[in-house]
């Protein structure tokens, strides 16, 4: 396994983990593109991960705007989990 299909499958486990969303490949964009639920506003199939992207795996939500790579869906989703916490 390369350095990079290990990038591949923690982008896409790591939204499966971390929230209730479920990603399904809905086109080949960009080497691959997943379609689901998004983890902030929740919107249906507004939520797009390209895991397999030639620049570096990222998401982008065409309802909210929420985007970013690995790291930043960590620091967005667990920022939110604390807001909700604290509230
Ligand atoms: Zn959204």
């Amino acid at each position: 396994m390369t350095a990079q299909n290990e990038t591949i499958i923690d982008l896409i486990s790591l939204i499966e983990q971390r929230s209730p969303v479920r990603l399904i490949r809905k086109a080949s964009t960009d080497g691959g593109e997943y379609w689901g639920n998004c983890p902030w506003c929740g919107g249906v199939d507004r939520f797009h991960v390209w895991p397999h992207s030639s620049s570096r795996p990222h998401y982008w939500c065409r309802g909210c705007n929420a985007k970013g790579d690995a790291i930043q869906l960590l620091k967005d989703y667990e920022g939110m989990s604390f807001m909700d916490a604290c509230q």
